[in-house]
C-alpha cells in the first residue's frame, strides 16, 4: 500500500523550477496519490495539467477566506461554475481566518456559508481552513451540514471530537512531528482511525527532519510514520486505512 498527501499546493510558484524532481521524490517515497488544492482558477487550470504516470492526482478549488474581500458576484459565479466539474473532487480550501484578518469577519462568513450551501447542493465534500476562528467555523458548519475534512487541523482535541461528531475527517500535517507538538499528539489519540487523513500543505509546514526547507508531498511519510509510532500502528494497515478514507471522502 502507498502513502498519500491529502492536501498539497504543487501548483504553487515554489515548485515551478523543479516539479519533475518533486514528483520523482514522491515516487521514491512511495507517495502515489495527492490532492492538489487551488485557491485561484488559473492555479486550478494549471494543476489539471500536472501529471505523472505513477501518481494519481485529484483536484480541489475554493475561495480562500483571506480573499473574501475580493469576492463579488462575478467572481463567485466563476468559481461556482467549476465546482460541478468532474475533475473538481472537493470545494476548498474554504473557511475562516481571523489570524490574518479579523476586520472582515462578516464577509468571510458570508463567502464560507455560500460555499457550504453549494457543497450541499452539489453533494461535494469541502476542505476547511480555520485559523483562530474555530468556534465560528464550527457553528457555521453545524448550521449548514455537509461532508468534508478539517485541513491541517490545529485546534484542541475536544473540538476535534465535535467535528468528528458532525461527520468530518481530520487531517494532520507535519506539525505533529515538531518538537513543540502537543495538541496534534492529543488530537490523533481521539480521532477514530477511519476519520483520519494526513497532508503536507506544502510548500508550508515542513515536517521535523526537513524543517527549514521547502515542504513537498514526499515528506508526508514523516507525518505518517510519526502517527504510526505514536499510536503503535502497523504502517501497512495505517496506509490501507488512509487510502480507504481518502477514496471514501473524495468518492474515487
Ligand atoms: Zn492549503
Amino acid at each position: 500500500m502507498n502513502w498519500l498527501d491529502s492536501h498539497c499546493h504543487i501548483n504553487d510558484e515554489a515548485f515551478k523550477d523543479d516539479l519533475d524532481t518533486v514528483l520523482q521524490n514522491m515516487v521514491n517515497n512511495d507517495v502515489r496519490k495527492a490532492m492538489i488544492i487551488s485557491s485561484y482558477i488559473k492555479d486550478y487550470e494549471y494543476g489539471l495539467t500536472i501529471s505523472h504516470p505513477e501518481i494519481e492526482f485529484i483536484h480541489s478549488l475554493g475561495i480562500y477566506p483571506g480573499d473574501a474581500d475580493d469576492v463579488n458576484e462575478e467572481l463567485f459565479n466563476a468559481y461556482a461554475a467549476h465546482y460541478s466539474d468532474d475533475e473538481c473532487k472537493a470545494i476548498g480550501e474554504i473557511g475562516l481566518d481571523y489570524h490574518w484578518n479579523k476586520e472582515n469577519k462578516e464577509k468571510q462568513k458570508e463567502v464560507f456559508v455560500r460555499q457550504l450551501k453549494l457543497s450541499q447542493e452539489l453533494d461535494k465534500p469541502i476542505i476547511v481552513h480555520s485559523r483562530d476562528a474555530i468556534q465560528d467555523t464550527y457553528d457555521l458548519m453545524k448550521q449548514n451540514p455537509t461532508k468534508g475534512v478539517m485541513h491541517c487541523y490545529s485546534d484542541s482535541a475536544e473540538m476535534a471530537k465535535e467535528f468528528v461528531k458532525l461527520g468530518y475527517y481530520i487531517s494532520i500535517s507535519g506539525t505533529v512531528t515538531w518538537k513543540n507538538a502537543r495538541e496534534p499528539l492529543e488530537v490523533i489519540k481521539v480521532v477514530p482511525l477511519d476519520r483520519l487523513l494526513i497532508e503536507t500543505d506544502c510548500p508550508y509546514l515542513t515536517p521535523a527532519p526537513m524543517r527549514g526547507k521547502r515542504n513537498e508531498p514526499a515528506n508526508v511519510v514523516y507525518t505518517g510514520k510519526k502517527i504510526c509510532e505514536e499510536l503503535g500502528l502497523d504502517e501497512e494497515a495505517f496506509k490501507m486505512q488512509l487510502n480507504e478514507n481518502y477514496q471514501t471522502l473524495f468518492r474515487l
